[in-house]
């Protein structure tokens, strides 16, 4: 059996949520398991965080795993009523749907099964992906209330596009716009991501929608989740598979990338880009051997990374690698590969092993 596997820990995912309640008291807790939530398994992150008030999902498909594992809080479809518009589904889950777009209004609108659906409209104050212009909400909204097929309790959502800069003019410009087009409207309100909960406590409004945080990530520059009280929820780890001595002036890896810089030892383990290690981790990406910190050298492989031994004299095969979690941040390796920790937990790799403690 491959060596490779994930540890996700359950603890701390019901630890994240504590923290996010404490952060944002007055306001429920979406928790966002997109994405498999973010890579550490749907089901059993909702099964740890059970006490979340609501489930932020993709799309129908998520819905249906979250009802068969028996979830029975609110379940969010973020991205809304798509092409197939099975509203029949949508009905039998008992799913909320985000509508950020006239067209889904229409097919609402030519629904003839009164059973109310729950609605939450998103409108776009400044990201420019999903949502009504500020100009529209009252129009959408009005609309949607006339509808005997939606659910009279209507609430009003926005998503932030840079709320981790925590003094950023763009976030402030978002809440203004919001605060006006939603104001003496009826409904809930729900403004906030992790950054947003960690940076504008006056954006929480009734919901907050917590993805990162409960997965112990942080997504803001030089900051990593334990800087805000969260413990990371997933550990990638391997072992060494091989130890090789290489000479001062040998290269090491595809392209030949690394050259030795003096007769040493270069560790291999078993981890690559097919399990979702990032390809372009540069040489000089840290990893534990032994719980002790090494660099990564040369080209990741599909099924191999290469590891500088050096200070490492004792390491011998089968000794454990960690790539990131507990004791090494996975911010810190989406830095050394040019991008966020969620980019890495949600790439993982159907032949890695998924355990649970
Ligand atoms: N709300 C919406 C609409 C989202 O799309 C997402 C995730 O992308 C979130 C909330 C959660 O964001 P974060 O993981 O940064 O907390």
């Amino acid at each position: 059996m491959r060596a490779t596997c994930a540890t996700i820990h359950l603890g701390a995912l019901r630890e994240n949520l504590r923290r996010v309640r404490e952060l944002a008291p007055g306001a429920r807790v979406m928790a966002v398991v997109k994405a498999d939530g973010y890579g550490h398994g749907l089901e059993r992150v909702a099964r740890a965080l059970e006490g979340a008030d609501a489930f932020g999902v993709a799309g129908i498909a998520d819905g249906q795993r979250l009802r068969a594992a028996g979830v029975s809080q609110r379940i969010v479809v973020l991205s809304g009523l798509d092409e197939t518009c099975d509203l029949a589904e949508m009905r039998r889950l008992r799913l909320d749907t985000v509508v950020h777009h006239e067209a889904q209004i229409d097919a609402l609108a030519a629904d003839r099964d009164p059973r109310p659906l729950r609605v939450w409209l998103k409108l776009d104050t400044g990201m420019h992906r999903l949502g009504f212009p500020p100009e529209r909400a009252r129009d959408a909204y009005a609309r949607l209330r006339a509808l005997p097929c939606v659910d009279k309790d209507i609430a009003l959502m926005t998503h932030f596009a840079n709320s981790d800069v925590f003094d950023d003019a763009l976030t402030t410009q978002q809440i203004d716009r919001f605060d006006r087009a939603v104001s003496g409207l009826d409904g809930e309100r729900s403004l906030s991501n992790s950054a947003g909960i960690l940076g504008w406590p006056e954006a929480q409004g009734q919901w907050v929608r917590a993805g990162g945080a409960l997965y112990g990530i942080s997504v803001v520059a030089g900051r990593i989740g334990a800087d805000f009280g969260f413990r990371p929820a997933m550990t990638l780890a391997t072992k060494l598979v091989a130890i090789n001595r290489v000479r001062r002036g040998e290269h090491v890896g595809y392209a030949a990338t690394w050259e030795a810089p003096e007769d040493m030892l270069v560790g291999v383990a078993a981890i690559g880009y097919g399990d979702g290690y990032p390809r372009h981790a540069e040489s000089g990406t840290p990893v534990l051997v032994n719980g002790t910190r090494a660099n990564v050298v040369g080209r990741v492989s599909m099924d191999l990374i290469t590891i500088d031994l050096r200070g490492h004299a004792g390491a011998k095969i089968g000794d454990p690698v960690v790539l990131w979690g507990r004791g090494l941040p996975v911010e810190e390796i989406a830095q050394h590969a040019d991008t966020i920790g969620y980019d890495l937990t949600c790439g993982i790799t159907r032949r890695v092993r998924f355990v649970e403690e």
